[in-house]
């Protein structure tokens, strides 16, 4: 079959050119011989006539083509609204996920906090040396698990842009030496020697302290446990940017999975990842986190030899000269929260045991209550000087407790420092309980030392 466009293009103009060269050659040359022209004429007229059919069916190939046309625009319009639905099934499924880790997070974390909450009030007993062991094992599983989560927490985070960089000023010689204070007796377990080498210059920075001291131990801690024996050495240089790396001398990452490591929830399939804890998260966040400071990471690696984990990131550093910031680290002394006055609004039972146990401790006068309903009463007939609330209780929440009690304190005046103490651990929360007037944000679970130093931060606080 000719096609349309080879009809209409070539045929037709063709055909049209010769027949009008033959009709004037006809009637130039032969116009004395009769039956020669009207041979001629009729050869003529049966090739205007072919003319004209062409012309017809290229018409009617036109109006099919046409129709075909519009055929696959409707076709394309239908996959068009296909790919559309697809992506709002898959942005949903996204969200999906992401509510569904922040749930499941907040659920884990309230028993999360009786659980290692109770094990430190009993390790403080009177114990015999077995059961401290089996105690302190409770509590590192409980630690492990309380990493799980926060993981998990900032996956749904990142993937939903709500993970902002919150630069503050720091010293990262503090911070680094904090981390390898924190993971040398793991390393001494397993006889790894942890070195560091920061030059006297790097003092202090504005930077992300809490993402950065996470990438440098998750960094770390990987080459320890991906470590039998040797060195870890960190080292940390300024040049353009803050270059951090991570040199150990572990069991190497074959070059075909170094680009695979960075994706989530992988692990290079070997004998050696099956025996030890994790389960692929800690490289992915690093990465995000890296990304988020507008940095990159390098990795190079050798089977058998090792493996150098390389970071950089831009920092603001401060002018020389400056004294450096001490970190805020295992601080033991809390002078100013002894008989404190204050409220614990939580409604689990464990949760509340274990907290007015811990702040009794520490020498507070604690009362308990169950709902903002209760707190609202009991302020009426004494003083307090804080309020621990929970964001999520029946009858009345802790959003709802603390846009009340604002309210009675602008007709009788006084204000009661609160803290929200609370599972939910994403930044609109945050936003939600300062807007509804609270002082300060604990989550939970709570780390005894964190809320010390933000109950004497906010009761030193002015108002
Ligand atoms: P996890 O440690 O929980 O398995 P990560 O995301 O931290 O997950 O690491 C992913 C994989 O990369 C690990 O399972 C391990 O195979 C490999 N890996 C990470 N760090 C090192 C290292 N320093 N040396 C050797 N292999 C490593």
């Amino acid at each position: 079959m000719i096609s349309l466009s080879l009809r209409s293009k070539i045929i037709i103009p063709f055909v049209t050119i010769v027949l009008f060269i033959t009709s004037i050659t006809i009637i130039f040359f032969s116009y004395n011989k009769i039956y020669i022209q009207t041979i001629l004429i009729i050869l003529v007229t049966v090739g205007f006539v072919y003319l004209w059919i062409v012309n017809k069916q290229s018409q009617t190939d036109l109006v099919e083509a046409k129709k075909n046309l519009l055929l696959k625009v409707k076709e394309l319009e239908i996959s068009q609204k296909e790919v559309i639905e697809s992506k709002s099934k898959a942005e949903n499924a996204s969200k999906m996920k992401n509510d569904f880790l922040a749930n499941i997070s907040h659920e884990l974390r309230t028993p999360l906090n009786g659980i290692l909450g109770m094990t430190g009030l009993v390790m403080d007993t009177d114990l015999d040396n077995d059961q401290k062991e089996f105690l302190q094992m409770i509590a590192e599983s409980g630690d492990h698990l309380f990493r799980i989560i926060s993981d998990l927490l900032d996956f749904s985070q990142i993937e939903t842009g709500n993970l902002t960089i919150k630069p503050v000023l720091f010293s990262l010689s503090n911070l680094i030496k904090n981390t390898i204070s924190v993971l040398k007796p793991t390393a001494d377990k397993k006889e790894i020697e942890l070195l560091y080498n920061i030059k006297p210059e790097i003092i202090n920075f504005y930077g992300d302290r809490v993402r950065i001291g996470q990438i440098i131990i998750n960094l770390v801690t990987n080459a320890i446990k991906y470590s039998d024996k040797g060195t870890i050495s960190l080292s940390v240089e300024l040049e353009e940017n803050l270059e951090i790396s991570i040199i150990d001398t572990g069991i190497g990452i074959p070059d075909e999975e170094i680009q695979t490591i960075f994706d989530s929830f992988v692990q290079i399939e070997n004998t050696y990842v099956k025996t030890h804890e994790g389960v692929g998260r800690g490289l992915a966040i690093v990465k995000q986190l890296v990304e988020l400071l507008n940095g990159s990471i390098e990795i190079e690696s050798k089977v058998g030899v090792g493996s150098t984990f390389k970071i950089s990131f831009p920092v603001v550093p401060t002018p020389p000269g400056q004294k450096e910031i001490p970190e805020k680290f295992n601080l033991t002394t809390n002078n100013a929260i002894e008989g404190l006055r204050v409220i614990i609004a939580e409604d689990e039972a464990i949760n509340r045991i274990y907290i007015n146990k811990f702040l009794s401790k520490k020498g507070m006068l604690v009362q308990e209550a169950v709902n903002g309903r209760e707190v609202l009463e009991i302020i009426k007939t004494k003083d307090f000087d804080l309020i621990l609330m929970d964001m999520g209780m029946p009858e009345v929440d802790g959003i709802e407790a603390t846009k009340r009690i604002r309210e009675l304190e602008k007709e009788s005046g006084g204000y009661i420092k609160i803290i929200a103490l609370t599972a939910n651990a994403f930044p609109e929360d945050v936003r939600r309980c300062i807007e509804a007037g609270m002082d300060h944000f604990v989550s939970k679970p709570i780390k005894e030392q964190d809320l010390l130093d933000i109950i004497e931060e906010t009761v030193n606080a002015e108002s």
